[in-house]
């Protein structure tokens, strides 16, 4: 067993059996210890189904060459907005096979996501991230529909920038960062629909893309005019979506080379972690979990 991976081991078997043992396969709790594997990872037969398997089946970790420290490394420190670079030498690594499983991280993340929609008050703002243009340009995240592609809002892109766009929920405080081609009016009404509950208020500002049309699918339109946007008007501000893109943008800083292709992982990766109300070792651990899986899907 590599040094590190003992303690990681046990967190691991904690995080992902919180509910007691299941059957990675049949979802059975009739299932005993069978000693250990060859990594050091307990491993359970399923009396019911009569398979093995691991602490790791069924999991991004499960058959990886890098040992379960290094996994949970490389969650922690690309949580804090070190790069997959610098994280790479720390392993001595090489960069390729640590930005994989950056990558891994993030994909497998998103797929277990599930979003519920925002509420009551609501701020929504669009600010431009770097991202190269290397790969393929499709940049949607599901279960978002993309109606309107490519229709240019505010004076077209602006070169190597993408826009993303912040929603904010002003009394639970959930995030959405969601990175698009482009921006327009039909963007903003589908995000709407997808993100935020009928009958909520949405504070934005003056910007041309954030229309009457938005008063007429059912929400209340607070808009603050640009030139004032620092300062709230009673009640209708964006101070925290302003905030909260202030947080993306400091964390992101590192990450300026990575494609386009790429970006709306980076951004949802960082929204989940947005989301979390912890600290650094909490986020790497709420990660952790969530990669686990500590539920089968198919129960
Ligand atoms: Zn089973």
């Amino acid at each position: 067993m590599p040094p590190g991976d003992e303690k990681c081991i046990e967190i691991i078997q904690k995080l992902r059996w919180k509910e007691g043992v299941r059957c990675v396969f049949c979802g059975s709790k009739e299932v005993v210890k069978r000693g250990e594997d060859k990594k050091g990872f307990q491993r359970y037969l399923c009396k019911k189904c009569k398979r093995t398997f691991n602490n790791r089946t069924k999991t991004i970790f499960d058959k990886s060459k890098l040992p379960i420290w290094e996994w949970s490394y490389i969650i922690k420190e690309h949580s804090a907005g070190r790069s997959i670079y610098s994280i790479a030498i720390d392993l001595g690594r090489k960069y390729e096979h640590v930005w994989k499983a950056a990558k891994k991280i993030k994909q497998d993340l998103l797929a277990r996501q599930i979003a519920s929609k925002l509420k009551v008050n609501v701020e929504m703002d669009e600010t431009y991230l770097t991202a190269g243009e290397k790969g393929n340009r499709r940049l949607s995240r599901k279960p978002m529909k993309r109606g309107g592609t490519g229709i240019k809002g505010r004076g077209g892109l602006k070169e190597g920038k993408t826009p993303v766009i912040v929603l904010t929920e002003r009394k639970g405080k959930s995030i959405f960062f969601v990175a698009l081609e482009g921006l327009s009016e039909e963007l903003v009404l589908e995000l709407l629909e997808t993100y935020v509950e009928k009958g909520s208020i949405v504070n934005t500002d003056d910007f041309p893309i954030y229309t009457k049309e938005i008063e007429r699918k059912g929400y209340k339109h607070g808009i603050i005019p640009h030139n004032k946007k620092r300062f709230a008007e009673g009640n209708v501000h964006i101070n925290n979506a302003e905030n909260r893109f202030s947080f993306l943008k400091s964390w992101y800083r590192v990450f300026r080379g990575i494609s386009k292709k790429y970006l709306s992982l980076w951004v949802s990766f960082f929204e989940f972690l947005l989301n979390l109300k912890t600290n650094l070792i909490g986020k790497t651990l709420a990660v952790i979990e969530k990669l686990m899986g500590s539920t089968p899907k198919n129960i």
